[in-house]
């Protein structure tokens, strides 16, 4: 089968061939029918060999979608031919974080070995995939797996991310999303589609912000120390009850602090550097600051229904396999408008 694989440090990934996998007692084989393409892999492709920790080859592809192909023995739960997304933070299934669902939380996973699909265990971006437990699989039902499957992370995370604040997002208030690409332009739909707020979309790309407006920001300005006084001139100089920073650099970090309002939460998704200050003298007064990663099982199937109820929509560029490197170039050019989606 035809695989896409990060095989040299620094190097762009190369489309290769390799055996079908085999599915293992307890595993599910699945014929992919999606795979998105997430900042994060540009990530883990940009560090060096001493910070590199995901094993060479790697096959990519930490959202996918599939169709039940083969089950290894002991499978129950589901049957070939179903259409299933893969829930893609593994964990061990029996830890405390695991037993509530959020096995992005797993505590047991470093230690066992246990990592995601595309990020350590062998990803989507290929024919076909090994998911290593019935449970880390969601039924798509009638969704369209293309146009859905970025949701597995895309939607997952920021779905995840914005769900803790939600009791601050009430009538009146306002949201900041910082960064409005693959997940920042779902993470506008989920504010528009769960909360009051008025959503204030911030890029340093004015395509992106037409992209933002589109799917429903309020308002969107460039990402710059103007901005600051553009969100407090729009709050009446109080500022926002949260701010979703999906860039994380230190620039971005400081415009969220900047217009964070008493008592508001500055959610950083991104895995960009930089530093967030606390303290009395630093921050507004009982502000927090979370970084949240992917999200749990059950909100999954919550991202689902919101897309079946037709309230979040994936904006979805799509490439095949081979083409799949291309991809890549358009991620890190800048020039995807939503998410890239490999279909073999
Ligand atoms: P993306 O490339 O699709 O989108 C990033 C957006 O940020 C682009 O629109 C870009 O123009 C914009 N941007 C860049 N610099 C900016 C700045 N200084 N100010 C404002 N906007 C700026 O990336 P993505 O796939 O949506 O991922 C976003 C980030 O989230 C990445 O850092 C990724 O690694 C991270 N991520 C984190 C998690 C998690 O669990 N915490 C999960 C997935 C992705
Ligand atoms: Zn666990």
């Amino acid at each position: 089968m035809k695989a896409l694989q990060y095989r040299t440090i620094g190097a762009p990934p190369e489309v290769v061939e390799i055996e079908i996998p085999e599915p293992g007692p307890g595993q599910v084989r699945l014929k992919i029918t999606a795979a998105g393409v997430c900042h994060s892999d540009a990530f883990i492709m940009g560090l060096t060999a001493e910070q590199y920790i995901y094993g060479l080859p790697l096959t990519l592809g930490h959202e996918g979608a599939g169709v039940v192909d083969k089950l290894g023995e002991g499978v129950r739960g589901v049957k070939v031919g179903d259409s299933v997304a893969v829930y893609g933070p593994w964990g061990c299934g029996r830890c405390y974080m695991c037993a509530q669902g959020m096995e992005n939380y797993c505590e047991n996973a470093a230690a066992e070995g246990i990592a995601p699909p595309g990020l350590g265990a062998p990803g989507s971006m290929a024919d076909y995939m090994l998911v290593d437990d019935s449970r880390h699989l969601v039924p798509l039902g009638d969704l369209d797996p293309v146009q859905n499957v970025s949701l597995t992370d895309a939607g997952l995370t920021p779905y995840h991310a914005i769900k803790a604040s939600l009791a601050k997002l009430g009538p009146g208030s306002t949201a900041v999303v910082i960064g409005t690409g693959g997940l920042g332009h779902v993470a506008v739909q989920i504010l528009r589609a769960m909360t009051s707020a008025t959503v204030i979309a911030l890029d340093v790309n004015d395509e992106k912000l037409e992209l933002a407006k589109d799917v429903g920001a309020h308002h969107g300005f460039l990402s710059n120390t103007d901005a600051i006084d553009k969100i407090k001139a729009l709050t009446g100089r109080k500022g926002a009850q949260a701010v979703f920073d999906f860039v994380v650099v230190q620039p971005t970090i400081d415009l969220g602090q900047a217009v964070i309002r008493v008592g508001g939460d500055l959610v950083l998704v991104g895995v960009g550097a930089g530093t967030a200050k606390a303290g009395l003298l630093d921050s507004a007064y009982d502000s927090s600051v979370r970084a949240p990663y992917w999200g749990s099982r059950s909100e999954l199937f919550e991202v689902l229904e919101l897309a079946r109820s037709g309230a979040i929509h994936v904006k979805t560029e799509v490439f095949s396999l081979d083409d799949a490197p291309k991809a890549y170039e358009r991620l890190h050019e800048g020039s995807l408008r939503g998410r890239a989606v490999i279909v073999p």
